[in-house]
């Protein structure tokens, strides 16, 4: 079975674990029906799968609310700076190891 490099094991889709949230209820709002919702999406998709850093999110929270994270740059970018946090704070990364992983700090 594949792993990380954390030795976290992926699922048959490429993901590890959530580093961010257990619950199967969204992150933002609790509600239920939800979907995955990789936090650095884009060229760093793969990368947030594999490391953890994707959360449950309901359709509105995620691409049909007015501030769906998909939709409304505010609310992708302090998801993002909140996720950076946990990523550091859960892998010990200084936040330059941060930028070597993700390209940019959302901090
Ligand atoms: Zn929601
Ligand atoms: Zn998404």
């Amino acid at each position: 079975m594949a792993q990380n490099e954390y030795g976290e094991k992926l699922d048959s889709n490429g993901y590890a674990p959530s580093i961010l949230s257990k619950s199967p209820t969204c992150l933002i709002c609790g509600r239920y029906r939800t979907a995955r919702h990789e936090v650095f999406f884009g060229p760093y998709r793969d990368k947030s799968k594999r490391l953890g850093l994707w959360a449950n999110l309901c359709p509105w929270c995620h691409q049909n609310g007015v501030t769906a994270v998909h939709t409304n740059r505010e609310a992708d970018l302090r998801l993002k700076k909140w996720a950076q946090k946990k990523a550091m704070e859960y892998y010990g990364w200084p936040e330059a190891r941060f930028i070597q992983e993700f390209g940019r700090s959302y901090l």
